[in-house]
């Protein structure tokens, strides 16, 4: 029996059934690439789902995690903790200033910033002012508060009831926005640009009306970041494309590198309402994560990866466009930076394991919609070569 074939049986046995795993089991990473238990390499445009922004066992990254495995890994949030503080720093440096609290995932940063919106509006407006705008095809987490909040039923069958004070409206639908925001509103939250619901880039008034609109309503406008963060679509933040100012960012995915880690970032005025004991994480921002995590934000700035996404991935763009000329079942291209999809009008899982099979890692996002959010450190090289194996996949599709 092969390692592989064992390991899915133990899987099997001792695992809690909840991903459909791709029958590879993957070992060893360096760089954009990956290694499988039988020696097969792949070109990883899958990235751990947008988390390795820098590859896999950067060097940097490495020895960060070497230095603060012999220094500290863990201590309380009772205590100050110094790469936490330099992190946050560093954080609000490069956003719109603000506090951060840090968490340990994107669900949590998500809850974090439902939790301070709530209580922002009860400290403010002593009401029951608690309802959250969000959008359909949404997608912030898996914890209950942030399932109910993903405008998606699949997610949240069988799991009800649902918790009070979620409204969902059309994405990139401003109108829709106007008539939901009422005066039992305290937050809108929303990707800037939808990730697992298809990769859906907005209209360009779009944010900046979001923005004003809730402005004028005094309601907080709270951006989920968590996958179009650090660099990812050719900004730092996706926000900076639309010049806008949000009350709340939440981020995780890449922040870490691929070390678990999520931060909620408010501005001076909403952060107030958290006072010692509203909120709290055992593991949130420790010294170890804290410090992987500002040499991965050290690197994506000095290494300008930002913009190095916004170049590689405008190629990459360009590349995946001319598929839809090429082929009936590709339907468009469309992304930001190294946030790109494909949509099809056939199933796109097959298509992923095919590529599989021949060496290239990508995603699905939705049914009929292939993704693609390699680490932002590729070049034009890779960029060919997961083209190369596409344009095979696709071929044989035909
Ligand atoms: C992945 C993701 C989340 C959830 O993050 P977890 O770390 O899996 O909890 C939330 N929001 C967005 C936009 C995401 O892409």
């Amino acid at each position: 029996m092969s390692v592989t074939h064992d390991l899915m049986a133990q899987a099997a046995r001792y695992l809690a059934n909840t991903y459909a795993r791709f029958p590879v089991a993957l070992v060893r990473g360096s760089g954009v690439r990956v290694w499988d238990a039988e020696g097969k390499t792949y070109l990883d445009f899958a990235a751990g789902i947008a988390v390795d922004v820098l590859g896999h066992c950067h060097p940097k990254v490495v020895e960060a995690i070497r230095a603060q495995a012999e220094t500290l890994l863990h201590v309380s949030n009772l205590y100050h903790i110094e790469p936490q503080v330099r992190l946050a720093r560093a954080l609000c440096e490069h956003s719109f200033g603000g506090k951060v609290f840090f968490c340990n995932s994107g669900a949590e940063a998500n809850e974090a910033a439902i939790k301070l919106a709530r209580r922002y509006a009860k400290a403010r407006w002593s009401s029951d002012r608690y309802e959250i705008v969000c959008m359909r095809d949404s997608f912030h987490g898996r914890t209950m508060a942030t399932m109910t909040a993903t405008g998606q039923a699949k997610y949240s069958q069988g799991f009800e009831p649902l918790l009070p004070g979620f409204k969902h409206i059309p994405f990139n639908d401003l109108p829709a926005a106007e008539r939901a925001i009422d005066s039992r509103t305290c937050a809108v939250l929303v990707e800037p640009i939808q990730g697992e619901g298809g990769v859906r880039v907005p209209d360009d008034d779009y944010l900046p009306g979001l923005r004003q609109l809730c402005s004028e309503r005094e309601v907080l406008l709270m951006l989920d970041e968590v996958q179009t963060g650090m660099g990812r679509t050719g900004r730092l933040f996706a926000y900076e494309h639309w010049d806008i100012q949000p009350d709340i960012v939440t981020l995780a995915k890449g922040l870490g590198g691929g070390l678990p880690i999520g931060a909620m970032l408010a501005n001076e005025t909403v952060a107030g309402a958290f006072v010692p004991g509203s909120h709290a994480s055992t593991f949130g921002g420790n010294p170890f994560v804290t410090t992987v995590a500002l040499a991965v934000l050290t690197e994506i700035l000095d290494a300008r990866l930002p913009e190095h996404a916004a170049k590689i991935g405008a190629y990459f763009l360009e590349r995946l466009q001319q598929l839809t000329a090429q082929y009936p079942f590709v339907k468009e291209a469309r992304g930001k930076g190294l946030m790109l999809a494909l949509e099809l009008t056939v199933p796109a899982r097959p298509i992923v394991e095919r590529c599989l099979e021949r060496g290239l890692l990508i995603l699905v996002a939705g049914d009929q919609v292939l993704r693609f959010v390699p680490p932002l450190i590729i070049g034009e090289p890779e960029v060919d070569e997961a083209m190369r194996i596409l344009g095979l996949v696709l071929a044989e599709q035909a």
